[in-house]
């Protein structure tokens, strides 16, 4: 079986928030209020999270992201990815922000997990903390280096650019990708942020990242699918290391968007702009069996918005902000 939408798009990924919780507090996500998360009960469980994968591979989702909130917060972690990974899901990753991950990634890995990316958003300690609003610059260093030491590598960094605070980094973080052979990944600021500051001057367009990297260290052009989010780029010199451009903002990639969202207290939701959310949870909750969740899905999905509608007047940005969503 599988899922499409009106436009004829097919569904094949799935994000997976297992958690709203987060032991970071980015200026750019969350606000720095630490209690604000849902109640337990409010979370979907593990039991829940297992029962709906099975439904959702069932309906062709091939590629599963964990994320959260911190997915390394919730216990757990590990066996749901070995309950995925017993589904045969065919790409299997985490989003993480490295806290937790250098003692966890030989776990990660026995549970069958095949790839992680990691964010971070400064190369530079102190820049770091007023970022995160933590002091784990050292524990997410050796967070990437155990993950680059294991078959995760090459991972994936990415790192969020907001005008004034880290955009004079680009450089050294293409530096970084080629001293440590990995794929450093610039995402645009998205209208997404818990305290509402972004604006449009705050963003870093990818175009303007490429321009400055190439002007040091020449780039090419790597082929990617047309589903991927990144555009992708080799260092012309042979240099190891790989540079990736992820511009929602002024390169929207919607008419080729693959997929949908699964929120920590169980909302479906088929855009990271959706204006609202479907409630999945409460279904779940009233014991519909998987041919009325199936069925429930299938509309949901079939009525996935055109594209998102950031440079359309008017714009609302949604009322969840990415860590009540799953970046
Ligand atoms: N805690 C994990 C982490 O830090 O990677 C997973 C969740 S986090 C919400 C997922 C990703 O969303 C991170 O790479 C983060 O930088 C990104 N993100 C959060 N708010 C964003 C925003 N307003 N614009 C662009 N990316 C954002």
């Amino acid at each position: 079986m599988s899922l499409f939408d009106k436009f004829g798009r097919q569904i094949t990924d799935l994000r997976i928030s297992v958690t709203d919780r987060c032991n970071f507090r980015c200026v750019y996500c969350r606000s720095a209020d630490p209690e604000n998360h849902r109640n337990h009960d409010d979370i979907l469980s593990w039991p829940e999270l297992e029962r709906l994968a099975r439904i959702f591979v069932g309906l062709g989702i091939r590629k599963v992201r964990i994320t959260g909130g911190e997915p390394l917060v919730r216990p757990g972690v590990e066996q749901y990815i070995s309950y995925l990974s017993s589904l045969g899901v065919h790409d299997l990753s985490m989003t993480t922000n490295g806290h937790l991950l250098a003692e966890r990634c030989d776990a990660l890995l026995d549970a069958g997990l095949h790839r992680i990316n990691i964010s971070l958003d400064s190369l530079d300690p102190i820049k770091f903390e007023k970022i995160t609003r933590t002091r784990s610059y050292d524990t997410v260093m050796r967070g990437i280096d155990a993950a680059q030491a294991t078959r995760f590598a090459p991972v994936k960094v990415n790192g969020v650019l907001v005008r004034g605070f880290n955009e004079d980094e680009i450089e050294a973080f293409a530096a970084f990708a080629r001293e440590r052979a990995l794929i450093m990944r610039f995402i645009e600021f998205m209208p997404l942020d818990a305290d509402r500051h972004w604006s449009r001057e705050l963003m870093v367009p990818a175009a303007e990242v490429y321009e400055r990297i190439h002007a040091q260290w020449p780039l090419e052009q790597i082929p990617h699918e047309q589903s991927e989010t990144a555009r992708k780029y080799r260092f012309a010199d042979g240099a190891p290391g790989e540079i990736g451009l992820i511009a929602p903002v002024t390169q929207a990639f919607c008419g080729h968007c693959s997929r949908i969202r699964l929120t920590a207290d169980g909302k479906l939701r088929t855009c990271l702009f959706s204006k609202e959310d479907r409630d999945l949870r409460a279904l779940l909750r009233a014991d519909a069996s998987d041919k009325e969740i199936v069925d429930w899905v299938r509309d949901v999905v079939n009525e996935k918005e055109e594209g998102h509608r950031i440079n359309e007047p008017g714009f609302v940005p949604p009322s969840r902000t990415m860590v009540f969503i799953g970046g």
